[in-house]
Protein backbone atom coordinates (compact mmCIF):
# COMPACT_ATOMS: atom_id res chain seq x y z
CA UNK A 1 0.00 0.00 0.00
CA UNK A 2 1.19 3.29 -1.06
CA UNK A 3 2.90 5.20 2.04
CA UNK A 4 2.26 9.11 2.99
CA UNK A 5 3.61 11.87 4.56
CA UNK A 6 7.11 10.14 4.13
CA UNK A 7 9.94 12.93 5.44
CA UNK A 8 12.18 14.06 2.00
CA UNK A 9 15.87 14.71 2.81
CA UNK A 10 17.54 17.36 1.19
CA UNK A 11 21.18 16.59 0.16
CA UNK A 12 23.28 19.22 0.11
CA UNK A 13 26.96 20.78 0.59
CA UNK A 14 25.91 19.93 4.86
CA UNK A 15 25.68 16.39 5.04
CA UNK A 16 28.51 15.13 3.35
CA UNK A 17 27.05 12.58 1.45
CA UNK A 18 29.23 10.96 -1.70
CA UNK A 19 26.81 11.13 -4.38
CA UNK A 20 29.17 8.30 -6.39
CA UNK A 21 27.60 4.58 -4.65
CA UNK A 22 24.56 5.03 -4.08
CA UNK A 23 21.82 3.46 -6.77
CA UNK A 24 18.48 5.76 -5.32
CA UNK A 25 20.17 8.84 -5.28
CA UNK A 26 23.53 10.34 -7.30
CA UNK A 27 25.53 9.76 -10.27
CA UNK A 28 25.61 5.83 -11.83
CA UNK A 29 27.89 4.88 -14.15
CA UNK A 30 28.05 1.88 -16.22
CA UNK A 31 31.49 2.69 -17.47
CA UNK A 32 30.18 4.60 -20.83
CA UNK A 33 29.44 7.79 -21.65
CA UNK A 34 25.81 8.07 -20.44
CA UNK A 35 25.50 9.11 -17.16
CA UNK A 36 22.39 8.18 -15.29
CA UNK A 37 21.68 10.78 -12.75
CA UNK A 38 19.16 10.42 -9.67
CA UNK A 39 18.03 13.65 -8.47
CA UNK A 40 14.83 12.46 -6.41
CA UNK A 41 12.82 9.51 -5.14
CA UNK A 42 9.71 10.66 -5.04
CA UNK A 43 6.61 10.04 -8.10
CA UNK A 44 3.17 10.96 -8.58
CA UNK A 45 2.18 7.31 -9.58
CA UNK A 46 2.28 3.88 -7.78
CA UNK A 47 2.97 1.28 -10.72
CA UNK A 48 1.80 -2.50 -9.82
CA UNK A 49 5.54 -3.33 -11.72
CA UNK A 50 7.37 -0.63 -10.34
CA UNK A 51 10.72 -1.82 -10.19
CA UNK A 52 12.50 0.32 -7.61
CA UNK A 53 8.96 0.51 -5.41
CA UNK A 54 8.62 4.36 -5.71
CA UNK A 55 6.07 5.13 -2.97
CA UNK A 56 6.55 2.61 -0.74
CA UNK A 57 10.02 4.69 1.14
CA UNK A 58 10.05 5.74 4.37
CA UNK A 59 12.27 8.19 4.14
CA UNK A 60 12.61 10.08 0.63
CA UNK A 61 15.48 11.91 -0.58
CA UNK A 62 16.27 15.08 -2.92
CA UNK A 63 19.96 16.08 -3.95
CA UNK A 64 20.29 19.86 -3.84
CA UNK A 65 21.05 20.82 -8.03
CA UNK A 66 24.16 22.74 -6.99
CA UNK A 67 25.75 19.60 -5.79
CA UNK A 68 24.64 17.69 -8.12
CA UNK A 69 25.96 19.17 -10.86
CA UNK A 70 29.72 19.49 -8.37
CA UNK A 71 29.44 15.47 -8.98
CA UNK A 72 28.55 15.24 -12.16
CA UNK A 73 31.37 17.92 -12.92
CA UNK A 74 33.90 14.99 -11.28
CA UNK A 75 32.54 12.33 -13.21
CA UNK A 76 32.43 14.01 -16.21
CA UNK A 77 36.26 14.82 -15.27
CA UNK A 78 36.59 11.11 -14.96
CA UNK A 79 35.34 10.52 -17.97
CA UNK A 80 37.58 12.28 -20.58
CA UNK A 81 35.01 11.89 -23.57
CA UNK A 82 33.22 14.73 -25.49
CA UNK A 83 29.94 13.46 -25.76
CA UNK A 84 28.85 12.85 -22.44
CA UNK A 85 25.16 12.12 -22.29
CA UNK A 86 23.35 12.78 -19.03
CA UNK A 87 19.93 10.73 -18.69
CA UNK A 88 18.21 12.36 -15.42
CA UNK A 89 16.12 8.80 -14.50
CA UNK A 90 15.29 9.08 -10.81
CA UNK A 91 13.43 6.52 -8.63
CA UNK A 92 10.23 8.68 -9.09
CA UNK A 93 9.64 11.75 -11.16
CA UNK A 94 11.70 14.23 -12.88
CA UNK A 95 9.44 16.63 -12.55
CA UNK A 96 8.38 16.54 -9.01
CA UNK A 97 12.19 17.62 -8.98
CA UNK A 98 12.29 21.32 -7.43
CA UNK A 99 15.80 22.17 -9.01
CA UNK A 100 15.18 21.09 -12.12
CA UNK A 101 15.69 24.07 -14.21
CA UNK A 102 18.99 24.57 -12.40
CA UNK A 103 19.94 21.70 -12.45
CA UNK A 104 19.78 21.70 -16.69
CA UNK A 105 21.15 24.94 -17.27
CA UNK A 106 23.84 23.94 -14.91
CA UNK A 107 24.63 21.14 -17.19
CA UNK A 108 24.33 23.24 -20.24
CA UNK A 109 27.11 25.15 -18.90
CA UNK A 110 29.21 21.92 -19.08
CA UNK A 111 31.13 21.46 -22.35
CA UNK A 112 31.93 18.02 -22.71
CA UNK A 113 27.70 16.87 -21.84
CA UNK A 114 26.79 16.35 -25.18
CA UNK A 115 23.44 15.11 -24.42
CA UNK A 116 20.47 15.52 -22.19
CA UNK A 117 17.93 12.66 -22.02
CA UNK A 118 15.29 12.20 -19.15
CA UNK A 119 13.29 9.35 -18.22
CA UNK A 120 9.24 10.46 -17.07
CA UNK A 121 5.93 9.16 -16.75
CA UNK A 122 5.01 12.19 -18.78
CA UNK A 123 1.83 13.40 -17.42
CA UNK A 124 3.09 16.33 -15.16
CA UNK A 125 4.63 17.83 -18.53
CA UNK A 126 2.53 20.74 -19.70
CA UNK A 127 2.92 22.81 -23.45
CA UNK A 128 4.66 25.37 -21.37
CA UNK A 129 7.14 23.66 -19.34
CA UNK A 130 7.55 21.29 -22.63
CA UNK A 131 8.95 24.67 -24.76
CA UNK A 132 10.97 25.10 -21.31
CA UNK A 133 12.87 22.05 -21.47
CA UNK A 134 13.67 22.39 -25.15
CA UNK A 135 15.31 26.35 -24.47
CA UNK A 136 16.88 24.83 -21.42
CA UNK A 137 18.35 22.33 -23.60
CA UNK A 138 17.20 19.51 -23.37
CA UNK A 139 17.21 16.79 -26.18
CA UNK A 140 15.54 13.50 -25.76
CA UNK A 141 12.22 12.69 -23.70
CA UNK A 142 11.73 8.79 -22.59
CA UNK A 143 8.01 8.45 -21.65
CA UNK A 144 6.33 5.44 -20.34
CA UNK A 145 2.85 4.20 -22.02
CA UNK A 146 1.61 0.95 -21.39
CA UNK A 147 -1.54 0.47 -23.29
CA UNK A 148 -3.62 2.73 -25.62
CA UNK A 149 -6.94 1.74 -23.23
CA UNK A 150 -6.79 4.61 -20.35
CA UNK A 151 -8.70 2.26 -17.87
CA UNK A 152 -5.70 -0.19 -18.24
CA UNK A 153 -2.76 2.47 -17.88
CA UNK A 154 -4.73 3.91 -14.64
CA UNK A 155 -4.64 0.45 -13.63
CA UNK A 156 -0.96 -0.69 -14.06
CA UNK A 157 -0.29 2.78 -12.83
CA UNK A 158 -1.85 2.39 -9.65
CA UNK A 159 -3.91 5.18 -9.81
CA UNK A 160 -7.54 6.08 -10.02
CA UNK A 161 -7.60 8.70 -13.09
CA UNK A 162 -5.18 8.52 -16.07
CA UNK A 163 -5.24 11.55 -18.94
CA UNK A 164 -4.31 9.37 -22.09
CA UNK A 165 -5.77 11.98 -24.22
CA UNK A 166 -3.11 14.38 -22.69
CA UNK A 167 -0.58 12.75 -22.69
CA UNK A 168 -1.11 11.79 -26.57
CA UNK A 169 -1.51 15.45 -26.87
CA UNK A 170 1.98 15.91 -24.63
CA UNK A 171 3.53 13.58 -27.67
CA UNK A 172 2.18 15.98 -30.28
CA UNK A 173 4.02 19.00 -28.49
CA UNK A 174 7.36 17.33 -27.87
CA UNK A 175 7.73 16.28 -31.24
CA UNK A 176 6.59 20.11 -32.82
CA UNK A 177 9.91 21.20 -30.75
CA UNK A 178 13.32 20.53 -31.86
CA UNK A 179 13.56 17.85 -29.10
CA UNK A 180 13.19 14.06 -29.78
CA UNK A 181 10.69 11.35 -28.39
CA UNK A 182 10.88 8.03 -27.21
CA UNK A 183 7.80 6.24 -25.98
CA UNK A 184 8.88 3.43 -23.64
CA UNK A 185 6.16 0.47 -23.01
CA UNK A 186 6.76 -2.51 -20.84
CA UNK A 187 5.50 -5.43 -22.17
CA UNK A 188 3.78 -7.67 -19.53
CA UNK A 189 3.83 -10.53 -22.02
CA UNK A 190 0.01 -12.12 -21.04
CA UNK A 191 -1.31 -8.60 -19.30
CA UNK A 192 -0.98 -5.65 -22.13
CA UNK A 193 -0.19 -7.59 -25.39
CA UNK A 194 -3.01 -6.21 -27.19
CA UNK A 195 -1.84 -2.47 -25.44
CA UNK A 196 1.66 -3.03 -27.44
CA UNK A 197 0.08 -3.72 -30.54
CA UNK A 198 -1.90 -0.48 -30.10
CA UNK A 199 1.06 0.95 -29.23
CA UNK A 200 2.71 -0.31 -32.14
CA UNK A 201 -0.28 0.66 -34.52
CA UNK A 202 0.07 4.42 -32.95
CA UNK A 203 3.91 4.56 -33.86
CA UNK A 204 3.11 3.25 -37.45
CA UNK A 205 0.61 6.06 -37.96
CA UNK A 206 2.91 8.72 -36.53
CA UNK A 207 5.70 7.14 -38.98
CA UNK A 208 3.54 7.43 -41.93
CA UNK A 209 2.91 11.25 -40.30
CA UNK A 210 6.64 12.03 -41.21
CA UNK A 211 8.00 11.37 -37.50
CA UNK A 212 11.03 8.75 -37.82
CA UNK A 213 13.61 7.75 -36.11
CA UNK A 214 15.22 9.34 -34.72
CA UNK A 215 12.91 11.98 -34.01
CA UNK A 216 10.14 9.54 -33.03
CA UNK A 217 11.24 6.35 -31.68
CA UNK A 218 9.44 3.57 -29.87
CA UNK A 219 11.78 1.51 -27.15
CA UNK A 220 9.71 -1.91 -26.20
CA UNK A 221 11.21 -3.13 -22.86
CA UNK A 222 11.16 -6.73 -21.70
CA UNK A 223 8.89 -7.04 -18.16
CA UNK A 224 11.89 -7.87 -15.84
CA UNK A 225 10.82 -8.93 -11.99
CA UNK A 226 13.18 -7.47 -9.40
CA UNK A 227 13.51 -9.13 -6.14
CA UNK A 228 12.85 -5.11 -4.35
CA UNK A 229 10.56 -4.23 -6.92
CA UNK A 230 6.43 -4.29 -7.33
CA UNK A 231 5.26 -7.26 -9.34
CA UNK A 232 2.33 -7.10 -11.65
CA UNK A 233 -0.27 -9.41 -11.35
CA UNK A 234 0.16 -12.62 -14.08
CA UNK A 235 2.84 -11.26 -15.93
CA UNK A 236 5.42 -13.65 -17.49
CA UNK A 237 8.96 -12.65 -17.28
CA UNK A 238 10.06 -13.40 -20.92
CA UNK A 239 13.55 -14.63 -22.21
CA UNK A 240 16.18 -11.87 -24.34
CA UNK A 241 16.32 -14.09 -26.72
CA UNK A 242 12.40 -14.55 -27.28
CA UNK A 243 11.63 -11.00 -26.83
CA UNK A 244 14.27 -10.27 -29.41
CA UNK A 245 12.74 -12.55 -31.92
CA UNK A 246 9.07 -11.08 -31.05
CA UNK A 247 10.34 -7.63 -32.01
CA UNK A 248 12.42 -8.71 -35.14
CA UNK A 249 9.13 -10.29 -36.55
CA UNK A 250 6.97 -7.07 -35.73
CA UNK A 251 9.90 -5.13 -37.07
CA UNK A 252 9.74 -6.87 -40.57
CA UNK A 253 5.90 -6.42 -39.96
CA UNK A 254 5.61 -2.91 -39.37
CA UNK A 255 8.90 -1.55 -40.83
CA UNK A 256 9.65 0.29 -37.73
CA UNK A 257 12.52 -0.15 -35.90
CA UNK A 258 12.65 -1.70 -32.29
CA UNK A 259 15.27 -3.83 -31.51
CA UNK A 260 17.57 -1.00 -29.75
CA UNK A 261 21.04 -1.51 -28.63
CA UNK A 262 24.01 0.99 -27.41
CA UNK A 263 24.70 1.93 -30.97
CA UNK A 264 21.36 3.30 -31.67
CA UNK A 265 22.12 5.96 -28.78
CA UNK A 266 25.70 6.72 -29.32
CA UNK A 267 26.72 4.65 -26.83
CA UNK A 268 30.65 3.83 -26.56
CA UNK A 269 33.30 2.87 -23.76
CA UNK A 270 34.79 5.70 -21.61
CA UNK A 271 36.94 5.45 -18.33
CA UNK A 272 34.70 4.22 -15.64
CA UNK A 273 34.04 5.93 -12.33
CA UNK A 274 35.34 3.10 -10.36
CA UNK A 275 35.08 1.89 -6.46
CA UNK A 276 38.68 0.92 -5.29
CA UNK A 277 36.92 -1.73 -3.23
CA UNK A 278 35.64 -4.87 -4.58
CA UNK A 279 32.83 -7.79 -3.93
CA UNK A 280 34.18 -9.64 -0.42
CA UNK A 281 36.39 -7.00 0.54
CA UNK A 282 36.51 -5.82 4.46
CA UNK A 283 36.56 -2.19 5.12
CA UNK A 284 35.70 0.49 7.93
CA UNK A 285 33.12 3.09 7.04
CA UNK A 286 31.16 5.62 9.02
CA UNK A 287 27.46 5.46 9.04
CA UNK A 288 25.60 8.68 7.99
CA UNK A 289 22.22 8.45 8.09
CA UNK A 290 19.14 5.70 7.55
CA UNK A 291 18.30 5.45 4.23
CA UNK A 292 14.96 4.60 2.84
CA UNK A 293 13.85 1.32 4.10
CA UNK A 294 14.24 0.45 7.73
CA UNK A 295 17.16 -2.11 6.93
CA UNK A 296 19.00 0.73 5.10
CA UNK A 297 21.32 2.69 5.85
CA UNK A 298 23.76 5.49 4.01
CA UNK A 299 27.39 5.74 4.88
CA UNK A 300 30.74 6.96 3.66
CA UNK A 301 33.83 4.99 2.26
CA UNK A 302 35.74 7.76 1.64
CA UNK A 303 35.38 11.21 -0.23
CA UNK A 304 34.45 10.20 -2.84
CA UNK A 305 32.41 6.87 -2.20
CA UNK A 306 28.68 6.10 -0.27
CA UNK A 307 27.59 2.69 0.01
CA UNK A 308 24.23 0.81 0.62
CA UNK A 309 24.12 -0.88 3.98
CA UNK A 310 22.08 -3.09 5.05
CA UNK A 311 21.44 -4.27 8.75
CA UNK A 312 19.14 -5.96 10.48
CA UNK A 313 20.78 -4.21 13.74
CA UNK A 314 20.39 -0.37 14.19
CA UNK A 315 23.21 1.55 13.24
CA UNK A 316 23.80 4.91 14.71
CA UNK A 317 24.80 8.03 12.82
CA UNK A 318 28.30 8.77 12.73
CA UNK A 319 28.93 4.68 14.34
CA UNK A 320 32.02 3.52 12.56
CA UNK A 321 31.96 0.08 11.73
CA UNK A 322 33.25 -2.82 9.92
CA UNK A 323 31.38 -3.69 6.71
CA UNK A 324 31.95 -6.17 4.03
CA UNK A 325 30.67 -5.37 0.16
CA UNK A 326 28.39 -7.71 -1.30
CA UNK A 327 27.91 -5.64 -4.64
CA UNK A 328 31.04 -3.82 -5.77
CA UNK A 329 30.46 -3.53 -10.37
CA UNK A 330 32.78 -1.93 -12.30
CA UNK A 331 30.50 -1.44 -14.70
CA UNK A 332 27.43 0.32 -12.57
CA UNK A 333 29.34 2.00 -9.94
CA UNK A 334 26.93 0.68 -6.72
CA UNK A 335 28.19 -0.44 -3.50
CA UNK A 336 26.27 -2.18 -0.98
CA UNK A 337 27.78 -4.03 1.83
CA UNK A 338 26.57 -5.73 5.18
CA UNK A 339 28.15 -5.27 8.53
CA UNK A 340 31.04 -7.86 8.84
CA UNK A 341 33.35 -8.84 12.09
S1 LIG B 1 6.34 6.23 -12.79
FE1 LIG B 1 8.23 5.04 -12.71
S2 LIG B 1 9.12 5.47 -10.69
FE2 LIG B 1 6.99 6.15 -10.64
S3 LIG B 1 5.90 4.39 -9.73
FE3 LIG B 1 5.80 4.23 -11.99
S4 LIG B 1 7.52 2.92 -12.55
FE4 LIG B 1 7.89 3.65 -10.45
Amino acid sequence: MRKTATPLIEIGDQLHVPLFGLDFLGILDRGTNVLEVKPITICNLYCKYCFVSAGDYRRNFLAEPEYLLKWIKKAVEIKQDDAIEVHLAPYGEIFLYSGLEKLIKGLRNIPKIATISMQTNGLLLSSTLIQKLESWGVNRLNISLNSMDEQACANYCGVKSYNLSRLLQTFEDILSTNMDLLIAPVWFKGVNDQGIEDIISYAVKKHSEGYEWPKFRLGIQNYLVYKTGRKIHRAKMREFSYFYRVLHKMEQKTGLKLKLGPDDFDIHKTFPVMPSVKRNQKAKVKVLMQGRWKNEYIAQLDENWAVKVLSKVPLQSQQNIQVKFIKSLLHGNLLTAIPSD
